[in-house]
């Protein structure tokens, strides 16, 4: 579903991504850990095309990502096509960034209808079965202001399924929230994994990755330092970088 090939990515002379290969099929769930400043956030940023990447390539569904060739060469694609592979790449953040003015059934109508053109009815229906999936049922017409944090963010991943994307990114999704509410937000991406959502999720929760992950890809400064089955990953991680993350987080 997604190749990454020798992506390489600097922010001035900052080289933050320093050659990332890896693929993730159908079906899998991919946990990224890693120290703070690795590179997690913007390799998740490069595969939707928020950020540009300086070389190398991405390929979603067999096309390479905010590029197209053209006689043997990549081009920078057109802004419509770009917006066609977000529409199919679900991301959800750290922060909620849900529209304050609309409720919960509004904030997961939006994008079906004036992304995907969906006529309202057929939006409110869909918006009505992923809130429900999520476990917010009740709160379609609650505005964010009156939701907690977990629900705010289960808001935001019922807006992301909203879109039947083939992919959905985490970054962080659970920690801006109070401890008590990481649990609900935790189920709900549980529940997706378990649905068979192909999933790529940067956490510092290291039981989700441990329990819901297939795999294991371990960054530090911009390198893809060790990629494992969870099992493999925590009781005997290879390099040392891994063994001392580790023993800094558990
Ligand atoms: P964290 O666990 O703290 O979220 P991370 O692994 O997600 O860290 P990134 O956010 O990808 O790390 O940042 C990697 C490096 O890139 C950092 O040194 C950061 O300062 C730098 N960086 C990220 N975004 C930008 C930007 N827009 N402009 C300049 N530098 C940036
Ligand atoms: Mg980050």
């Amino acid at each position: 579903l997604l190749q990454i090939e020798n992506v390489h990515k600097r922010f001035g002379r900052n080289e933050v991504l320093r050659g990332i290969t890896a693929a993730v099929a159908e079906g899998e769930v991919v946990a990224i850990l890693g120290p703070s400043g690795s590179g997690k956030s913007t390799l998740l940023r490069c595969i939707n095309h928020l950020e540009r990447i300086d070389a190398g390539r991405i390929l979603f569904e067999g096309q390479p990502v905010g590029y197209r060739e053209r006689n043997g060469r990549l081009v920078e694609a057109p802004e419509r096509e770009i917006a066609r592979v977000r529409a199919r790449i679900g991301m959800v953040f750290q922060r909620f960034n849900l529209f304050p003015h609309l409720t919960a059934l509004g904030n997961v109508m939006e994008a079906p209808v004036h992304v995907l053109g969906l006529p309202r009815e057929e939006a409110r229906a869909r918006a009505v079965a992923v809130l429900e999936r999520v476990g917010l049922g009740a709160k379609l017409d609650a505005y964010p202001a009156q939701l907690s944090g977990g629900q705010q963010q289960r808001v935001a991943i019922a807006r992301a399924l909203a879109m039947q994307p083939r992919l959905m990114l985490f970054d962080e999704a659970t920690s801006a929230l109070d401890p008590e509410l990481v649990g609900e937000v935790l189920a709900v991406m549980r529940d997706l994994a378990a649905a068979g959502m192909t999933m790529i999720a940067v956490t510092h929760e290291m039981a989700f990755a441990a329990e819901a992950a297939n795999r294991v890809i371990f960054m530090d400064e911009g390198v893809i330092q060790e990629e494992s089955t969870p099992d493999r990953f925590f009781a005997s991680p290879a390099t040392e970088r891994a063994r001392q993350f580790l023993r800094r987080v558990t």
